[in-house]
C-alpha cells in the first residue's frame, strides 16, 4: 500500500455548540464549513471547521454534547491536537491567547516550541510553527496530534510498518513520527501509557487518515483485515467514505476518502451557513432544525 500522506480530519466531543463555535471561529480564526448531524446519533450536531484556504488535512470536527457528560482523558484516545501556524507567528499567538485569558504553557512536545492550551471545554490543543512564513498569522491546518496509545509498540507497527509514517529521531521519551505527504503531519505517541480514558466532553473521539479514493479505501480495508484488525464496512459519510478500526493501542482510527468533498451540497462560498442533512435524514429536516440549538452564525 502507498504510505498515508496526511491526516484527513480529527473528531472530538465538546460541550455547548455556540461556545464551540465562538472558540474555534473567534479565538482560533477557523471557518465553520459544515453544519450537519452525527449520522450515528442524529439528535446531535456535527460541526466541521477548516482553515480559510481549504487546505487538505485541516478539518477538525465536533460532536457538541449538551448533557454535561464530561469524559476522562486517557489511553485509547487521541490526545493533544496541534495546529500549524506560519513561521515567526508563535509569539503573536502566545499574546493573542493570553489576552483571551487562556492559560498557555510553552513546551517541546512536538520537538520544537509548542504552545499548549485547552479549548473552552477542556479539549487539549497546541500551536506549533511551520517552516513557511505568511502575510498573516492564520492557522494553516494541523501540525499533528498526540496518540494516547495503550500499547505504543503495537501502534508503532501500524503507523510505521503498514501506514508508512517515518519515525523521527527526536530526543525524548515519546515516539515521534511524520506522514510522508507534503503536509508532514507529526504524530507523537505518549510513553508510558496512561490509565484508560472514557469518551465524553473534552476528549477526542478519533483521528481519520486521508486516502485518495474508494478503491484505495477498499484496499486498505483488505490490508488491515489481513493484518488482524477488526475493520468496519465502508460507510457513506456523505462528504467522504470511511472505514474504522481500533488500533493495537485502542485508539480509534478512521481511513477516509478525499472526495466527494464538502461542496457537494452547498456552494463553496456558502459552506457552513445552513444545516445540511444526508438523504436518509432529509425528510426530518424541520424536526432537527427545531431540536438542535440555534447557532449564532
Ligand atoms: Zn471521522
Amino acid at each position: 500500500m502507498e504510505a498515508i500522506k496526511r491526516i484527513h480530519h480529527i473528531t472530538a466531543i465538546v460541550g455547548d455548540p455556540n461556545e464551540n463555535l465562538q472558540f474555534y471561529r473567534d479565538v482560533l480564526g477557523l471557518r465553520l464549513i459544515k453544519q450537519t448531524v452525527n449520522f450515528d446519533d442524529p439528535g446531535v450536531y456535527h460541526l466541521y471547521f477548516g482553515d480559510h484556504h481549504e487546505t487538505p488535512g485541516t478539518i477538525i470536527t465536533f460532536f457538541p454534547w449538551t448533557n454535561d457528560n464530561y469524559g476522562r482523558k486517557g489511553s485509547g484516545q487521541v490526545g493533544r491536537i496541534a495546529f500549524r501556524v506560519p513561521k515567526g507567528s508563535l509569539n503573536n499567538w502566545l499574546e493573542h491567547l493570553t489576552v483571551q485569558n487562556i492559560q498557555v504553557e510553552t513546551t517541546q512536545l512536538f520537538g520544537k516550541d509548542t504552545l499548549e492550551f485547552d479549548d473552552i471545554h477542556g479539549l487539549e490543543l497546541a500551536i506549533v510553527e511551520g517552516n513557511v512564513a505568511a502575510s498573516n498569522d492564520d492557522i494553516f491546518g494541523f501540525h499533528g496530534s498526540v496518540l494516547l496509545s495503550s500499547n505504543p509498540n503495537g501502534t508503532k507497527e501500524l503507523l510505521a510498518d503498514l501506514m508508512g509514517l517515518k519515525e523521527l529521531n527526536i530526543e525524548g521519551q515519546n515516539h515521534h513520527y511524520e506522514t510522508t505527504g507534503e503536509e508532514k503531519h507529526h504524530i507523537v505517541t505518549a510513553i508510558p501509557p496512561q490509565p484508560g480514558g472514557r469518551f465524553g466532553i473534552g476528549t477526542v473521539h478519533h483521528i481519520a487518515w486521508s486516502v485518495p479514493d474508494k478503491d484505495v479505501l477498499k484496499a486498505w480495508q483488505a490490508t488491515l483485515m489481513d493484518s488482524g484488525f477488526g475493520v468496519t464496512e465502508v460507510r457513506d459519510r456523505n462528504y467522504f467514505n470511511s472505514i474504522y478500526l481500533a488500533e493495537k493501542g485502542n485508539v480509534v482510527f478512521e481511513f477516509a476518502t478525499d472526495g466527494p468533498g464538502f461542496d457537494r451540497d452547498e456552494d463553496k462560498d456558502a459552506l457552513g451557513t445552513a444545516l445540511k442533512l444526508p438523504e436518509q435524514y432529509e425528510h426530518r429536516h424541520q424536526e432537527y432544525e427545531t431540536l438542535l440549538p440555534k447557532l449564532d452564525i
